[in-house]
């Protein structure tokens, strides 16, 4: 790592503000009353409602001025558009794949790759499941298995790679159905569900070498692949001089492909892409892409949308960029532990994550205790954050029941370079004090659930003892 930043604890942000938004502050009685109206759902609170917003930091970064300006060259063509190459240039160039389909989001890029790669009765491990991922994958056809090293589902290991594959148990699961059923492993980098958790480079290396050997591809979740290259460059051993950009770039060179969710690492607010080596594979995307997502050219995106991810790419592998992001996360995460607040560790790259199963003690898994923290949260200061938990996980297929994951999870998800470290202190301070009321905190009853992914639409009542 550069001197400057490695040699000291304390960091700034790499930029200045050049334009601001105003923030509403509302009154707790309002509060109430409009968390009681979005049906205890986080999710179906209107913005302007919202004071600090940490719902998640997908699509809310804050563009550069470089970004905003390369608004201004889009080239609105419905096919061929001049955005279009320069973004594919920019992902051979520092990803490294050979072909690149942009999609309108990343689950549009998961939607294509699942239909094209998984036939029914397939198995699909991988390092922990994401809500889309899994998802696809299952509507597919598909059945997820998770191959994620044990630590990741203990909220209190401090393991610095809580994101890697436990070999053993892909190999288990390879020997019982043989490599044929498994058309790929999809792989995460800095496993969202975990709490930000990094791969690294050494498992990466051994998950690579077991793959080639059984003739199964490894598809990467890229998503937050740059946040796991910082990782590896801090945490392991001969990384540590090396750019993220070299990082980067041998994590994919490990890789048969890549889907992405340009929200999250790249800086822009929407976009993503399917990119690959397989010309085959490509080809039958593109064809795909037609139905659903717009031509192959522009793949639901306007041009400008490729242009500004196309920049999001050179910013996000700049080493001051992800040392201040990071950097903002830790700093709230270690507030919080200051105040002996649970949180999942070590502290992730994309938010602080609270135990709440930890936090409210007194309340049954399938009184959903993370999604009543995450309404007492927005109670109490107008702060929003999200639920990952029982009600994020959904119910097993197979037996109809709630999965009742190990983990449940309140998230605290960082924009990144929105807000400042004084609101990091607001932040910490509202859930301080909310810890020390949290025998007051009631569980809640799930009375409207939906078919697909239900956290996001999902109404509660308060369960009143
Ligand atoms: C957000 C996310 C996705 C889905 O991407 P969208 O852009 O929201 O469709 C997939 N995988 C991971 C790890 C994510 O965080």
């Amino acid at each position: 790592m550069d001197e400057t930043i490695a040699s000291k604890s304390s960091w700034a942000e790499p930029f200045k503000i050049k334009m601001v938004e105003l923030l509403r502050v509302t009154t707790r009685q309002e509060r109430e009353r409009i968390i009681a109206e979005a049906g205890y759902n986080t999710f179906l609170i209107r913005s302007r409602d919202v004071y600090i917003d940490l719902l998640t930091d997908s699509g809310t970064a804050a563009m550069s001025d470089r970004q905003w300006a390369g608004l201004m060259l889009g080239d609105e063509a419905y096919a061929g558009s001049e955005n279009y190459y320069h973004l594919e240039k920019a992902v051979q160039n520092y990803y490294g794949y050979k072909f690149l389909l942009p999609t309108h989001q990343g689950r549009g890029a998961e939607n294509i790759l699942s239909q094209l790669l998984i036939k029914p009765g397939d198995y699909v491990p991988g390092n922990m499941y994401f809500t889309t991922t899994r998802l696809h994958q299952e509507r597919a056809g598909g059945a997820f298995v998770d191959v994620i090293v044990d630590e990741a589902h203990d909220p209190q290991s401090d393991y610095p790679f809580k994101g890697n594959v436990d070999i053993a148990k892909l190999d288990r699961l390879v020997r019982e159905v043989g490599p044929r059923r498994v058309p790929y492993v999809s792989l995460e980098g800095n496993v969202n569900m975990a709490g930000g958790q990094p791969f690294s480079m050494a498992n990466l290396k051994e998950l690579h070498a077991y793959c080639r050997q059984h003739g199964i591809p490894i598809m990467l979740d890229a998503t937050r692949t740059i946040e796991n290259a910082f990782f590896i460059k801090e945490r392991e051993r001969g990384y540590a001089s090396r750019s993220l950009a070299r990082i980067l770039r041998e994590i994919c060179d490990l890789t048969d492909g890549a889907t992405m969710s340009a929200k999250k690492d790249l800086l822009v607010n929407i976009g993503g892409f399917l990119a690959c080596n397989d010309e085959d594979l490509f080809k039958r995307a593109q064809n795909l892409a037609v139905v659903y997502e717009g031509l192959h050219t522009y793949g639901g995106l306007a041009g400008r949308d490729m242009e500004a991810m196309a920049i999001g790419i050179e910013e996000a592998l700049m080493e001051e960029h992800q040392a201040a992001r990071i950097g903002q996360v830790r700093y709230l995460g270690a507030k919080l532990e200051a105040a002996g607040v649970p949180i999942v560790k070590p502290i992730g790259s994309h938010g602080v994550f609270i135990d709440a199963a930890t936090f409210l003690p007194h309340l049954d898994r399938d009184e959903y205790p993370a999604q009543a923290l995450a309404a007492a949260i927005y109670v109490d200061s107008g702060v929003r954050t999200m639920e990952r938990g029982n009600v994020s996980a959904g119910r097993d297929p197979e037996t109809g029941l709630n999965r009742r994951p190990n983990l449940e999870l309140v998230r605290l998800t960082i924009p990144r370079r929105v807000y400042t470290q004084a609101h990091m202190d607001v932040i910490a301070e509202s859930i301080a004090n909310l810890y020390a009321r949290r025998t007051d905190i009631q569980g809640l009853r799930m009375v409207h659930e939906p078919q697909y992914l239900r956290f996001f639409q999902a109404r509660f009542e308060t369960i009143s003892r």
